[in-house]
């Protein structure tokens, strides 16, 4: 089954925020959130948690499973409504979360969706502007947080996507938080996963293939949702199918052009046509950004073009 709206998954995880930006809160004795959101879900995200069985003195932990600004903006807003929880992410994430420039750039790409939907009172009525995150805990690879009741969290280091992508899993409940390392629920098994290798294409496809190594039950998934039952099973299949198809096209479309910028102009035309990943109302500019991306990256990674600093 798929979860596509905020609501309970099971009596052990909450779907919160919105279909384009979801948070889940799992619970064990204490409680963690994974996903940090943008800040245009925390009005909804207020109402949620007036709703549901939520004790704030539980609520330890929360997750950033990296630092791209659809998975962050909301954190500075939970750090200071709940500040004793403590903030989990990779060593990577927190350099970046160290620099200037990248708290500049969430801080504005979140603002932007703020204003385009009208939110503006809530701005400033709910303090929601993005000043940056204090990691306080690093995440490495077989970490593991306990929760109680027999809820452990195993987390993995899943670069590709980024370069700071951590995943976390549950083995008591065979859930996956993959974050976007995985690719989010589709109608359109065809589709293209957006928004793929951001990084390095190589490492994108190996640490997807070790979450399709996982038992899974729940996927709960960053984007659009959580998928139950055999579907969760095969959503990882699929995202590594879905690669694959993506890799071959995109090389197949570059041995006619030879030129890096047709080559996008034609994925652009092909690809975008077909994908609703919107990014939250951020527009096709922003699309065309992370194509570019993921393209340079597959090419990089055939050795068709150098590897360029991500
Ligand atoms: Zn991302």
């Amino acid at each position: 089954m798929w979860i596509r709206e905020p609501g309970k998954v099971s009596d052990r995880l909450d779907f919160l925020g919105a279909r384009e930006n979801c948070l889940y809160l799992l619970r064990g004795r204490d409680m963690m959130i994974i996903g940090g959101g943008m800040s245009w879900i925390v009005p909804s995200l207020e109402i949620q948690l007036s709703k549901i069985d939520f004790e704030p003195k539980k609520l330890k932990y929360l997750v950033v499973s990296h630092s791209h600004f659809d998975h962050c903006g909301a954190v500075p807003y939970l750090k200071k409504k709940f500040p004793h929880i403590q903030i989990l992410a990779s060593a990577h994430a927190e350099k970046i979360f160290a620099k200037h420039k990248a708290i500049d750039f969430i801080a504005v790409t979140n603002k932007y969706a703020i204003d385009r939907l009208g939110l503006q009172s809530e701005y400033e009525g709910l303090d929601l502007k993005f000043d940056g995150i204090h990691v306080d805990r690093i995440i490495t690879e077989k970490d593991i947080v306990d929760l109680g009741d027999g809820i452990d969290v195993h987390f993995l280091e899943v670069p590709g996507h980024t370069q700071c992508s951590i995943a976390a899993y549950v083995p008591k409940l065979k859930i996956l938080f993959p974050g976007d390392a995985a690719p989010p629920p589709t109608d359109d098994e065809n589709t293209v996963f957006f928004p793929g290798p951001q990084y390095h294409f190589g490492l994108f496809k190996q640490s997807m293939a070790r979450l399709a190594g996982l038992e899974v039950e729940i996927v709960a998934s960053e984007h659009y949702g959580a998928v139950t039952g055999t579907r969760a099973g095969r959503l990882l299949q699929e995202g590594l199918r879905q690669t694959e198809r993506f890799r071959s096209r995109i090389i197949e479309m570059h041995q006619q052009t030879r030129n890096f910028d047709e080559t996008v102009r034609k994925a652009a035309v092909e690809i975008l046509s077909r994908n609703d990943f919107d990014f939250m109302g951020m527009g096709k500019e922003m699309q065309l950004t992370v194509l570019k991306t993921a393209i340079r990256r597959i090419l990089e990674y055939a050795g068709l073009i150098d590897r360029t600093a991500p």
